[in-house]
């Protein structure tokens, strides 16, 4: 472990910053700004950022569906919520039990004068979403891969929730939930498992440019890295829905700053080189569990 800690110090002083990924970094800007007005759920229509990620992911040559649904948070009355996914079918065969890839879209709202951009919660999660599926979409997938834009999350993990209890679960393999991409100055992407997963080992082989993952089964240790001893990790995202339906999960993120849920949750917050390093290397991630080698 100490040795791969040298190792990782020594890469990062002779690499230099990525590569810029002008989409990625525009999608999250898109979100964060005031025509979105920090993205609070519950429209009667989809908002406008459902349909910039509806629009955007049929430029990447899907046909995204929108999943409309009811929900009661606390004592308000009841209000309407809207994923919005595609999926990539399996193109071969046999196929594998489907992934399902999550980030929650919602975040709190506000008005043109104060609102919350939620730039890591989480627009820099579906940002990362939009990237994985355009990146995907080149590819032959030996099972379908979901990528599911959850709305809702903030009032209750509703979109995540209402989609576990509204689609069959049988043929679901994995999820992984992509929430909080963007403020680590660690350059550390924690990786909370569901126990027993057998991802820690693709996990813990991997070598990302400029990024250091940390792989914990235990909702706890991820709570003592990121110094939020009293978030409940395994409830605090959409992955909590899979879980309690039994389907493994992989949450991934950064963690919180003192920004977290406050109006300074800025794009300009955001170190934009590390969040790219963060995402290309949540796509490592992905490609090394859905390559077929890892599967046979
Ligand atoms: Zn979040």
């Amino acid at each position: 472990m100490r040795l791969l800690r040298i190792s990782f110090v020594a890469l990062i002083l002779s690499s230099g910053p990525s590569v810029a990924n002008p989409q990625l970094i525009g999608d999250l800007q898109t979100l964060t700004s005031p025509t979105f007005l920090g993205r609070e759920s519950g429209s009667l229509e989809p908002n406008q950022s459902a349909q910039y990620l509806y629009t955007r992911l049929s430029e990447s040559g899907y046909k995204p569906q929108i999943q409309s649904f009811d929900f009661q948070a606390g004592w308000s009355a009841s209000q309407r919520g809207h994923n919005v996914l595609a999926v990539l079918p399996c193109q071969k065969n046999p196929c594998l039990p489907s992934i399902i890839i999550t980030a929650h879209y919602d975040h709190l709202g506000g008005i043109e004068s104060r609102y919350y951009p939620g730039a890591n919660d989480n627009a820099s999660g579906v940002a990362a979403l939009l990237f994985l599926a355009d990146r995907l979409k080149q590819q032959q997938t030996n099972r379908d891969i979901v990528f599911l834009a959850t709305d809702a999350e903030e009032k209750g993990l509703f979109g995540s929730h209402y989609y576990t209890s509204n689609v069959p679960l049988e043929n679901i393999g994995l999820n992984i939930n992509l929430d909080m991409l963007a403020v680590n100055k660690k350059r550390t992407l924690y990786v909370l498992s569901s126990r027993h997963s057998g991802y820690e080992q693709i996990v813990q082989q991997l070598a990302p440019r400029n990024i250091r993952f940390r792989y914990t089964e235990s909702a706890k240790r991820l709570g003592k890295w990121t110094d939020t001893p009293r978030t409940d990790w395994l409830r605090a995202s959409d992955h909590y829905p899979f879980f309690k339906q039994g389907i493994p999960f992989l949450y991934i993120g950064m963690g919180e700053d003192e920004k977290h849920h406050s109006v300074k949750d800025t794009f300009k917050n955001v170190d934009v080189d590390a969040y790219q390093d963060a995402v290309y290397a949540v796509s490592e991630l992905i490609d090394s569990i859905v390559a077929p080698q890892v599967d046979t």
